[in-house]
């Protein structure tokens, strides 16, 4: 019987590497019945809305989406349509990796870092208010009044949740993961130092939950500055990072320019019944329609769909194929030559062709 996926095309370059992921996976012959659904930009077009309820109710009904980014406008505008999704599907754990693939450009090699997010609270929580609002004016009485401190009357406000069920349910994910991948390390990243109750809660919390598995996984913490340092210094000294969202939203950023940039990071969005795949690249519109971006993020997406679908011998195929023409260097996107004007580069659609050839071989 074939899995029915949701297909998010998305905005800018999504439509494009989705495209080339999927004929990339349907090339494994794993049978898959599409159900494409809007959000973003197309979305708001046809429905009026960045983030339908038919888009959600086919995601909740086929329970794995795979999806390309969407558009968030910076400061002013909308919120965030990813971030609704992740929280509207309590698609609590974002799972990042960034592993060194040969043939990709790197500052450092055989790299293999799992980054594990939190994706529902924390400064994305969304919970701001505004300069000069009432409720701000209250706000900021209300806080002065039970610290003893003072808040600028002409302050902005965001919040920061952190609770003891989200830290526990992320942490359990992280260990659960290291254990069912052979991982030997989870490292909680916080800034409990400052941060003394919202991040304090989270690394005491991750301490709990650490002895749990004590003699299986080893671990450790460390303070957010001092990480973003280490990985860059020494990267393999790390295995699997678990971190509030805000931190990890960033680490994955940095982790994937540590194994060559975010044409490479895949990720995924995970809830106890339902999952969302989806690269951590935005939609780069500068670069859109014009075949022009790398595919491999999305379709390293793919692979971990299908291995969520214990489709593992299609995912090894892919990957096998995948690993081969980034190896030969050839039939690659520009961001993956040593120059980046390179005549030989391919677009998006080629390299897609190149990797469903070395499949079918
Ligand atoms: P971005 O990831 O879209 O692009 C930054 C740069 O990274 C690009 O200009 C390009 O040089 C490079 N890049 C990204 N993807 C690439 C690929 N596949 N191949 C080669 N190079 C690639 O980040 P941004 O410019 O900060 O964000 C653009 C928009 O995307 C914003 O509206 C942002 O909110 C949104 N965004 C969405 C998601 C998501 O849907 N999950 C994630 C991040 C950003």
């Amino acid at each position: 019987m074939a899995y029915k996926i949701t297909l998010i095309p998305g905005d800018g370059i999504g439509p494009e590497v989705i495209q080339a992921a999927k004929k990339c996976i349907e090339a494994t012959k794993v049978k898959i019945e599409w159900e494409e659904a809007l959000a973003g930009a197309d979305a708001k077009e046809k429905y009026g809305e960045l983030l339908p309820e038919a888009t959600l109710d086919s995601i909740r009904k086929n329970k794995v989406a795979l999806k390309g980014p969407i558009i968030t406008p910076v400061a002013g505008g909308f919120r965030s349509v990813n971030v609704a999704l992740r929280q509207k599907l309590n698609l609590y754990a974002c799972l990042r990796p960034a592993k060194s693939y040969p043939g990709v450009r790197s500052i450092h090699k055989d790299i293999d870092l799992i980054v594990v997010r939190e994706n529902t609270e924390d400064l994305y929580a969304g919970i701001e208010f505004e300069v000069g609002k009432t409720e701000t004016k209250d706000l900021i009485s209300f806080v002065n009044k039970h610290t003893g401190r003072r808040i600028l009357p002409d302050s902005a406000i965001s919040l920061k949740p952190i609770s003891k069920s989200a830290s526990e349910a992320i942490v359990r994910f992280a260990f659960e993961f290291a254990l069912k991948n052979n991982r030997k390390k989870v490292t909680a990243v916080h800034k409990a130092n400052i941060i003394k109750f919202s991040d304090g809660l989270f690394l005491k919390v991750a301490r709990q939950v650490s002895k749990e598995y004590e003699g299986k996984i080893a671990f450790e913490d460390r303070i957010v500055d001092n990480m973003t340092m280490q990985l860059v210094q020494k990267p393999r000294d790390y295995d699997v990072l678990v971190l509030p969202n805000l931190y990890g939203d960033i680490i994955s950023d940095l982790c994937a320019g540590l194994v060559g940039g975010l044409g490479v990071a895949p990720g995924a969005n995970i809830g106890d019944k339902i999952a969302v795949f989806e690269a951590v690249h935005g939609a780069a519109p500068k670069y859109k329609g014009e075949n022009k971006v790398n595919p491999t993020a999305m379709i390293l997406s793919g692979i971990m769909m299908l291995k969520y679908l214990k489709e593992n011998s299609a995912a090894e195929k892919l990957q096998k194929a995948l690993i081969e023409v980034l190896s030969e260097g050839k039939a690659v996107t520009y961001d993956l030559k040593p120059n980046r004007d390179d005549p030989t580069a391919v677009g998006t659609q080629e390299m897609a062709e190149a990797i469903i050839k070395k499949i079918k071989k």
